[in-house]
């Protein structure tokens, strides 16, 4: 019969590298949790109009990305393809804005998009992210932008550039959406057909095309920067002072729009050259609209979302993995040290010890063989000399060392054994 594989853009996350993405979710829980974000999980799958509605049609997302599907109750259901639309459901939905003050918000997990599969684009993949609602002060900007930076860092990933860019408000985008189709009309016939497309739907987005021929027209385009009101332009002023005051460092481009229809004043990402093409570990910026869009209260937020594969591409590179390694291997031969052995391991294993059980039954030999490639501190030896006299023999495998020991004692040994673990470790 032929094996079934998975599906082309999805991945295992096998137990040789489970231990990066625990880091990252060790780390994120810490650095957000200083920041006094508190975690939040929503479903999988949404209303399609949730997506619709929150991110906008007109995006690549909404418009060929999403995995859409009817269910058995002819409901439309969409895989969520970021984590803001539900955690912003949630929140209207569940009044988190009655608390009073600003809420902070973080989620982490699998998110969907019919993307074409490279390296670090997949079809589903993680992220994780940040929401801070409830306040449109320019100093929630900068305290998002400053926690993600803050996780990057902590991870040791620091020769990363930070891009900048002010989108400004309703008003500001209109004036400037004016501008930029009056410049680009005339080039028609020379953008990719996805730009075309975009000029009368999202002409924001063609600034961000990877297209050569259209980068090199809109070179020459208009900047937004120019567009802004005195209000908007102080408050980006503001915006890159803190940042500056922070020691975070960053560089203004102004053709840096977030492909999301909600986005407005500072829209920022954050990238890596050792990521090839797919450069971006993080994107984020203000969403004004969101909330109100989403039937809740008028309410000013800001965010940021990582992708967790480019991430762990990038910490990789960095450092290799250090592997799990068990306290205790538990090596035994013969019918009654076999069944002695599983009890030894229970009490170790309750005394807080991690502790591997041999369950081959075959030579010493071998299975002491495979308590080194465990990484093992010591072995638990039971043979039938052992098991009629109920010891075990405990052999300290960095120093050979070896003693016998009742098993009655095992439990109460739990301290020293600690000790001796902790040498074995440092030697
Ligand atoms: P891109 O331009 O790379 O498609 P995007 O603008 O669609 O990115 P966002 O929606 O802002 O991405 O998502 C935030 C982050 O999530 C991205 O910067 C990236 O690190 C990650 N990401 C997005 N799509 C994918 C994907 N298909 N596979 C892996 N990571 C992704
Ligand atoms: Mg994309």
């Amino acid at each position: 019969m032929t094996a079934i594989q998975a599906l082309r853009g999805t991945k295992d996350i096998l137990p040789t590298e489970i231990g990066y993405w625990q880091h990252v979710e060790a780390t994120a829980r810490q650095v957000l949790g200083r920041a006094a974000f508190r975690e939040i999980r929503t479903p999988i799958f949404e209303q399609t109009e949730l997506f619709a509605r929150g991110i906008g049609e007109a995006t690549d997302v909404v418009g060929k990305e999403m995995y859409t599907f009817t269910d058995r109750g002819d409901r439309s259901l969409t895989l969520r393809p970021e984590g803001t639309a539900g955690a912003v459901r949630a929140f209207v939905e569940h009044k988190l804005f009655a608390a009073g003050g600003p809420q902070r918000l973080w989620y982490c997990g699998p998110m969907f998009r019919y993307e074409r599969p490279q390296a670090g684009r997949q079809r589903q993949f993680h992220q994780i992210g940040a929401e801070l609602l409830g306040s449109g002060d320019a100093r929630a900007d900068v305290e998002a932008i400053a926690v993600a930076v803050e996780l990057l860092n902590h991870l040791g990933l620091k020769s990363l550039r930070m891009l900048l860019n002010s989108v400004g408000d309703r008003v500001d985008r209109a004036t400037y959406r004016a501008q930029l189709v009056d410049y680009l009309t005339p080039y028609f016939a020379d953008l990719d057909p996805d730009s075309q497309d975009r000029l009368s739907r999202n002409p924001l987005r063609i600034l961000d095309s990877k297209v050569a021929k259209t980068q090199e027209i809109c070179q020459e385009a208009p900047s937004i920067l120019d567009a802004l009101s005195p209000e908007s332009a102080a408050r980006f002023a503001k915006v890159q002072q803190a940042l500056t005051d922070l020691g975070i460092a960053y560089q203004v481009d102004s053709r840096l729009v977030r492909g999301l229809d909600y986005y407005s004043h500072t829209a920022f990402e954050i990238q890596s050259d050792d990521l090839g093409a797919q450069a971006t570990v993080c994107g984020g910026g203000r969403y004004d609209g969101l909330v109100s869009e989403l039937g809740g209260p008028e309410t000013p937020a800001v965010g940021w979302a990582i992708g967790m594969e480019r991430l762990i591409l990038l910490l990789q590179q960095l450092q290799p993995l250090t592997g799990d390694r068990v306290d205790f291997y538990v090596v035994s031969r013969g019918e009654q040290a076999e069944q002695q052995a599983l009890k030894v391991a229970q009490v170790l294993r309750q005394g807080g010890f991690a502790v591997e059980m041999d369950l081959s039954a075959s030579a010493f030999g071998k299975q002491f063989k495979r308590a080194d490639r465990a990484g093992a501190a010591a072995c638990v030896i039971l043979g039938d000399a052992e098991a009629e006299n109920s010891t075990v023999q405990l052999k300290w495998l960095a120093s050979g060392h070896q003693e016998a020991i009742a098993q009655v004692d095992l439990a109460a040994k739990a301290e020293q054994f600690r000790q001796q673990i902790t040498q074995q470790i440092s030697q």
